[in-house]
C-alpha cells in the first residue's frame, strides 16, 4: 500500500502581531507512537532536500527519496519549501525565534505527540538552526525526538538535548568522517548502501538503509534479493525493515525502534 501523508498548519503570532505559518508533516512510515500506518499523525518538521542539506554528498543527492516525493506529493513538498523560507526569517530575530520555539512545543504537547522527527526532508543548515532544534527538544523533555543528519559539524550542539536521538547519515562518500564522529560522541551511524557496499567496520548498533535498487519489497520472496543474500546475519539485523521488506502497520518507526534509542 502507498505511504499516506499528513499535514498540519500552525500559526505563530509574534509580540508585534506579525504572523508566521509553519507546517508539520507526517507519513505512515514515521508516525511512530501517535498515528497508525493507515492514519498517520503529523509528527515532523521538514525542509527542502539538498538545498537545506549543506553536507549532502554526491551519493545521497543522486538517490534522495525526496526527489520522488517532490513529484508524487507536490502539496507536501510545497510545505517543505514554505518552512525552508519561513524558518530562516524567524531565526534572524531573537524574539521571533523564541516565540516559534514556544509555539512548536505548545503544539507538540497539546497534541500529545510522544515521538517527533526532525526532517523527513532537509537537514540542519546552520548553527542557529541547530540551537533552535535543541531549544525545542529541551522545552519538551518528555518527548522523544529523533534526527538523521549529515551536518556533522553541528552534532556537538545537537548533543545538548538529552531527549534528541542523533543518527549520522552516512554513505560511501562521508563514511570515514561519520566513523570519527561516531567514535567521538557515541552516536549511531545510519548507512545508505548505494550498490550493496557495507563497510566492514560498521559499528554495532548501526542501521543499514538499502538503496531502492537493492530492496526486496517488490519481489515475491524479498529474501531472494541478491543484496539480502550477501549480508551476514549481523548485517541483516541492521537493515531498516520497512525499507527492505515494505511498509505496513507492523513495519514502520514506532514498532521498530532501531533509530529511536540512544
Ligand atoms: S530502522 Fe526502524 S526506526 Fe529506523 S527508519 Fe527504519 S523503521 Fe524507522
Amino acid at each position: 500500500m502507498a505511504t499516506k501523508f499528513a499535514l498540519h498548519k500552525i500559526k505563530v503570532i509574534m509580540p508585534d502581531d506579525t504572523v508566521f505559518t509553519f507546517w508539520f508533516d507526517g507519513n505512515g512510515k514515521i508516525t511512530a507512537g501517535n498515528g497508525t500506518f493507515d492514519s498517520p499523525v503529523p509528527n515532523a518538521f521538514s525542509l527542502v532536500q539538498v538545498k537545506d542539506c549543506p553536507s549532502a554528498t554526491p551519493t545521497c543527492t543522486s538517490v534522495c527519496y525526496v526527489h520522488n516525493l517532490e513529484k508524487a506529493e507536490a502539496e507536501v513538498h510545497g510545505k517543505y519549501a514554505h518552512n525552508s523560507v519561513t524558518i530562516r526569517k524567524i531565526l534572524q530575530n531573537a524574539i521571533y525565534r523564541q516565540a516559534t520555539e514556544f509555539e512548536f512545543v505548545h503544539w507538540i504537547k497539546k497534541n500529545n505527540i510522544r515521538e517527533f522527527r526532525w526532517h523527513v526532508s532537509g537537514d540542519v543548515f546552520s548553527k542557529e538552526y541547530a540551537k533552535f532544534v535543541v531549544s525545542v527538544c529541551n522545552l519538551a523533555p518528555d518527548v522523544l525526538f529523533w534526527i538523521y543528519t549529515r551536518s556533522f559539524n553541528f552534532v556537538e550542539t545537537l548533543q545538548e538535548a538529552p531527549n534528541l536521538v542523533v543518527n549520522l547519515s552516512a554513505d560511501r562518500d562521508n563514511y570515514k568522517k561519520a566513523l570519527e564522529i561516531n567514535r567521538k560522541y557515541g552516536v549511531r551511524i545510519c548507512y545508505l548502501s548505494l550498490e550493496g557496499e557495507i563497510p566492514k567496520d560498521l559499528p554495532k548498533g548501526s542501521v543499514i538503509f538499502p538503496n531502492y535498487t537493492l530492496r526486496g519489497r517488490d519481489l515475491p520472496v524479498p529474501t531472494e534479493a541478491p543484496f539480502w543474500k550477501q549480508l551476514t546475519l549481523k548485517q541483516k539485523k541492521m537493515v531498516c525493515p520497512p525499507d527492505f521488506f515494505g511498509q505496513s502497520e507492523k513495519l514502520r518507526c514506532g514498532p521498530c525502534r532501531k533509530c529511536m534509542v540512544h
